[in-house]
């Protein structure tokens, strides 16, 4: 019989990869989890065949009807879209209780590590995830960890190239001249769904998902090959210099990049190509996007 897989961020880029990777798999049945049903991105789902439900992390007593008679439950928490440490651990503590109470068999937590507790600096979008994840060992759930690397899709949105007076293009990454792993967000789907497939075998692990491990300046080659004449670059800017910049979160991703280089996190390019074997480099996602990155450039 399919397992039914509630699915949280279900509308947005993580999510979306896994709902609908399992909605293409005969073993799974997906519960798509949106704050609001009649979205584009929700009616789509439901188009493909996921019962769409309306729940909020925020709101405990939606969590309990999210999860009924559920095998498994995708979660994402999305400190982006509030900023605040306390009330992104407050939503995954929700979520993790929840599933207990419900006796769901198995949980993936898209989560990352408690930096402040391992490096000894804040950078709150990967404490609180790191909060929740020893929340939910602490509790003893059946939970997989999946931590994203950098998404290759903040170089068309969160991080894009900046245009210089030259007409050249930098990538304002910081690393310093060190190497990063970074994967493409909705490409996920694939590895997310050989986790539940064979899920009893994952509890209590973390997988770090890698698509590739590139200097910035690698990075950068590979944009000036695949969209030439433009040329990109690396920045020479430290991060510690980033975290100054001033904008909302500079001082959170300036540390993530700090720790990044500094602490090199367990993620692993070998793995995710197990568990997803066509997972995308970096060199074939940018061949295949490059109207969404050139039409990000200023
Ligand atoms: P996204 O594309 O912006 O989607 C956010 C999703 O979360 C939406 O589906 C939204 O659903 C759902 N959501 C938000 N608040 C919710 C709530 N209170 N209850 C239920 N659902 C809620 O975001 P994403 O990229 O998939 O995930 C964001 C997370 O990824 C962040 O926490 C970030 O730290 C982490 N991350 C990002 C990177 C990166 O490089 N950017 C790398 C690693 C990890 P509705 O709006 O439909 O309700």
């Amino acid at each position: 019989m399919a397992k039914l897989i509630t699915v949280f961020g279900a509308t947005g880029a993580q999510g979306g990869g896994v709902a609908n990777t399992l909605l293409e798999d005969q073993d799974f049945k997906v519960r798509a989890v949106t704050r609001n049903a009649s979205s584009d991105k929700a009616k789509a789902l439901q188009a493909k065949g996921a019962e769409v439900v309306t729940a909020s992390l925020d709101d405990p007593s939606t969590l309990g009807p999210a999860l009924q008679g559920a095998h498994g439950v995708y979660v994402v928490t999305n400190y982006w879209e509030h900023m605040d440490l306390e009330r992104e651990i407050r939503q995954g503590k929700s979520i993790a209780d929840a599933a207990k109470a419900a006796g769901v068999l198995h949980v993936v937590f898209s989560g990352l590590e408690n930096v402040q507790k391992i490096a000894g600096f804040p950078c709150p979008h990967f404490d609180a995830k790191g909060l929740i994840e020893e929340y939910m060992t602490s509790i003893e759930l059946p939970v997989t960890f999946v931590r994203f690397s950098f998404y290759y899709e903040n170089y068309i949105s969160l991080l894009k190239p900046q245009k210089q007076e030259d007409g050249t293009y930098v990538l304002g990454v910081p690393m310093e001249g060190a190497a990063m792993d970074i994967v493409s967000a909705g490409d996920m789907g694939p590895a997310v769904r050989a986790i539940f497939k064979s899920w009893a075998q994952w509890i209590r692990k973390a997988v770090g998902f890698s698509g590739d491990k590139l200097t910035i300046q690698q990075t950068a080659d590979i944009l000036s090959k695949h969209l030439a004449p433009k040329v990109f670059k690396a920045s020479d800017m430290t991060a510690d210099a980033f975290a100054q910049l001033g904008f909302p979160g500079a001082d959170d991703l300036g540390n993530m990049f700090k720790f990044y280089r500094l602490h090199n996190p367990d993620r692993s390019v070998e793995l995710t190509r197990q568990l997803h074997p066509a997972a995308k480099s970096f060199d074939k996602w940018v061949a295949e996007n490059k109207e969404a990155l050139l039409n990000a450039l200023d």
